[in-house]
């Protein structure tokens, strides 16, 4: 963040006390996290049901902060101190971003979708790194109050900032396209996340559309063309930005042309140049998010042949797809970062396909927050596991009983395991892993599969 005063930070929101004899303060920084102050940082304190910031507020001034921000309706603000009262706090947070990111020449580029928006955040980062100088959501700092701190990080040299958006509930991407107002934006696609909430595929549809909310004029919408919904919705729009779509068919502007894989990721061209590129991530779907990321490299004039270049360097925040190796030898895929029907039928498919090995095993948990239709939504999956190239399968959970339901459909009795209990499971997954097998582990986040990770290596 740019240094400033007290006193402009006060200019940017509305301050209920007479703070002027801190007017002269510098601040650098934001923090909501007491622990992680850093120096200078105004620190944001929030009022929860269960604990209340306000009361780490001494703290945190005491461990560097230069101010912070209280909010009017918690009792005995210590007032000589340099305390910004205002109404809400969050509310202040997200204005002071509002304001900061008005002042900035920053073009940011934002990202939704059901799944793969981190993947195709760090590869459009990478991408446009080669050129510009980059600054994008960290991790997963993707709501409310994440994108908010993250425009507040950003720094006045910055030229492009790639940001992550995520939500459960209509309105929420339209509030933070608003606040980040992006040159373009990708929609990764449509899955089922969130479904509970929003009710139809349609209406997470409409919720991720949002995001053109936002768009600077003339800017451009990247989206996966093979979602017949986005497809549909974005007939009708009217704005002034331009469309380009990617997907896996020949109707989308940008598509691939074979794509080879091997263990530790994938080879491919796209129409319309020569290149081939290879991208260090393992799953199709991964290629999917890498065009995404490329359409939007391109739209800021970064050429083709660099692009190798920006992907060797990809790292993917753990636990998405991360390639591991167990005692026995045996090659692990980590997914135990999260899991939606959509994230699930593309790990499935990759190890399917992987050549090398010749036992693969699939250790599935509950995929959670599905809605009333969950239990179908875990019994396709099941059933769509592949018996000639899928060998055993394990599940965990009271949901993950359902696709074990399901693969019983295909796989004979003995190759389909059921727990609710993860030790057993461990227990029982050791006796079939050797260094010719390859298990992948995926479930929500909320089940903790990697401690069955762990447990094998
Ligand atoms: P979150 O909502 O938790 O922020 P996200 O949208 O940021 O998730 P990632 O963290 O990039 O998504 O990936 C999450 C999961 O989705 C991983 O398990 C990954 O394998 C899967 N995934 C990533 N991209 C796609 C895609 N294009 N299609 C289907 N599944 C995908
Ligand atoms: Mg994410």
């Amino acid at each position: 963040m740019i240094k400033k005063t007290l006193q402009e930070i006060g200019q940017m929101i509305k301050i209920e006390n007479d703070f002027s004899s801190f007017y002269d303060t510098a601040v650098k920084g934001v923090s909501i996290d007491s622990r992680k102050i850093g120096q200078g940082n105004l620190f944001v304190p929030f009022k929860g049901e269960n604990s209340d910031g306000h009361r780490f507020v001494e703290d945190a001034l005491r461990k560097g902060a230069a101010a912070a921000l209280w909010q009017k309706d918690v009792p005995n603000p210590p007032l000589h101190l340099p305390i910004l009262l205002v109404e809400d706090t969050l509310t202040a947070l997200q204005e002071l971003a509002r304001s900061y990111r008005g002042e900035l020449k920053v073009k940011t580029v934002g990202i939704t979708g059901s799944n793969g928006k981190t993947t195709t955040k760090d590869m459009t980062a990478n991408l446009l790194s080669l050129k510009y100088k980059v600054q994008k959501t960290e991790g997963n700092y993707n709501n409310h109050i994440g994108l908010p701190l993250t425009i507040l990080a950003l720094e006045e040299d910055t030229e492009i900032a790639v940001l992550e958006m995520g939500m459960s509930g209509r309105g929420e991407i339209d509030f933070l396209t608003k606040l980040a107002r992006p040159e373009a934006v990708i929609i990764t696609n449509i899955g089922e996340s969130h479904l509970q909430d929003l009710g139809s595929r349609e209406g997470i549809a409409e919720a991720k559309l949002e995001i053109v909310n936002g768009l600077q004029d003339n800017g451009l919408v990247i989206y996966y063309g093979d979602e017949p919904l986005l497809n549909e919705k974005l007939e009708s729009y009217m704005g002034s930005a331009a469309l380009r779509t990617f997907g896996r068919t020949e109707k989308n502007d940008v598509y691939p042309i074979r794509i080879e894989q091997n263990d530790s990721g994938s080879t491919f061209k796209i129409n319309g140049t020569n290149e081939e590129f290879y991208l260090p991530v393992l799953g199709t779907h991964n290629v999917l998010n890498a065009l995404a990321a490329m359409i939007a490299a391109s739209h800021f004039d970064v050429p083709y042949e660099k692009m190798n270049k920006g992907f060797s360097s990809l790292k993917l925040t753990n636990m998405r797809m991360e390639l591991l190796e167990g005692k026995n030898g045996e090659k692990i895929i980590n997914d135990a970062y999260n899991a939606s029907p959509t994230s699930m039928n593309a790990a499935i498919e990759l190890i399917a396909n992987l050549p090398g090995y010749k036992k693969k095993i699939l250790v599935l948990g509950d995929m959670l927050e599905l809605g009333p239709q969950e239990e179908d939504f875990h019994f396709t999956i099941g059933k769509s596991v592949d018996v000639e190239k899928v060998h055993y399968v394990f599940t965990f959970g009271k949901l993950g009983k359902f696709i074990a339901k399901g693969a019983e459909q295909s796989l004979s009795g003995e190759r389909v395991f059921a727990f609710t209990e993860k030790q057993s499971l461990i227990e029982e997954l050791k006796k079939h892993v050797d260094n010719e097998t390859i298990v992948l582990v995926k479930a929500s986040r909320g089940m903790k599969l990697e401690e069955v990770v762990s447990a094998l290596q």
